[in-house]
């Protein structure tokens, strides 16, 4: 009876998009979220190394010390600690986790972790030889651990565009040669992967031929916009490289609509529709949901604790207390309940999480709203 009705609604094609809105919608949630309860983190987003060898117009991380970063001994005792027993989901950057020699034996305390489901890895590719090495390890330890393993790898341009906000000469070539070499031997590396690009100034005005030269070449590319993120100091630089707060907004705006035409599943349309109209409006407001709301933890390479990445200062270390102690402590609740009062509408990270229930209804709503405009459209032209 199951299988008849998937098959019934598998054709006919109103009653398919009317199920996979619906589907979309249950992934909502109805009471906003405002940082009271006191949940275990089911997200950890771990900056394993402040080092990196590229010079980002968007990023101040290549400035900051790298002193007195976590040995393997005593990350694993981070690992071990109780606050991070019901993690299902860890994702590495940095800096520049390629630097690290021996990633792998990182990765094998992360994959220690009593829940952990999947591993992502965020990387700038042009140290390749290190870096894929890396990976081919740490896959094939997600694979004997059955957890899921992501890689993403950062273009922001074609050719000199690529280098100039990426800060280095000649990378784009080493870049694209890393991509080339995961999607053509993807069964070494990891289960999926996808290209990110960050929208700067210096980037805005090739955003179409970056599209298109990833279209041609098959890449599987997302965009963000470039924000103010306290972690990487990013909020230092915004004259330098924000489009947010200049004159280039307008064009920023037209290219996540036109992303958003071109999406082809519902999450990713959202995504993109939430950028869009949060640069549209003169209150912007968040839509998407964030894990870090109160799902996730930031732990960096020296045991510092945060609550998310984008606005939260440390709440403490794991080198002077426990993990739950910290991250439950009444004042540092206080303080995620003010972030998310204060920050968070302001804030249009692209990080994943339960979006409000209203605001996915907005969305669908939208969307049938435009499909019903066109085909009145159409129908007018009929009788012109
Ligand atoms: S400020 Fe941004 S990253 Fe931080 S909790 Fe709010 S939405 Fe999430």
């Amino acid at each position: 009876m199951k299988q008849q009705l998937i098959q019934l609604i598998k054709k006919n094609k109103k009653l398919f998009l009317l199920a996979k809105a619906l589907r979309f919608l249950q992934t909502s949630s109805f009471p906003p979220i405002d940082g009271s309860k006191k949940k275990y983190p089911k997200v950890i987003q771990l900056p394993i190394t402040y080092n990196c060898n590229a010079r980002c117009v968007m990023c101040n991380i290549w400035q900051m010390d790298h002193s007195g970063e976590a040995t393997v001994e005593e990350f694993a005792k981070f690992m071990n600690d109780d606050i991070f027993k019901e993690v299902e989901a860890v994702g590495i950057n940095g800096g520049e986790p390629s630097l690290i020699p021996n990633l792998p034996e990182y990765a094998r305390e992360i994959l220690s972790l009593p829940k952990i489901k999947s591993l992502n890895i965020i990387s700038h590719g042009f140290s390749q030889r290190p870096l894929l090495k890396s990976l081919e390890a740490i896959y094939k330890m997600c694979c004997e651990k059955g957890v899921s393993f992501h890689v993403a790898i950062s273009l922001d341009g074609v050719g000199e565009v690529h280098n100039t906000v990426r800060g280095k000469p000649n990378v784009f070539e080493k870049t694209t040669s890393t991509i080339d070499e995961i999607i053509k031997n993807q069964s070494k590396y990891c289960d999926s992967y996808d290209i990110g690009c960050t929208i700067v100034k210096q980037n805005i005005d090739y955003l179409v031929e970056l599209d298109t030269y990833a279209k041609s070449k098959k890449y599987n590319i997302k965009y963000r916009l470039g924000i103010d993120n306290k972690r990487i100091e990013s909020d230092k630089l915004r004259d330098q490289y924000s489009v947010i707060y200049s004159p280039l907004r307008q064009s920023a705006k037209e290219f996540f609509h036109y992303q958003m035409s071109q999406a082809k599943d519902l999450a990713n349309r959202f995504k993109y529709y939430a950028i869009f109209s949060w640069l549209n409006s003169k209150n912007p407001k968040r839509m998407l949901g964030c894990a870090w709301k109160d799902e996730g933890i930031t732990l960096d390479s020296r045991g510092e604790l945060y609550y998310c990445a984008v606005a939260s200062d440390s709440i403490g270390s794991l080198r002077k207390e426990k993990g739950e102690k910290i991250f439950f402590d009444d004042k540092n609740i206080e303080y995620r309940k003010s972030i998310i009062k204060n920050s968070c509408d302001g804030c249009i990270h692209d990080y994943n999480g339960q979006p409000e229930f209203k605001n996915v209804l907005k969305f669908l709503s939208d969307i049938f709203k435009d499909r019903f405009a066109m085909k009145l459209y159409q129908l007018k032209l009929r009788f012109m």
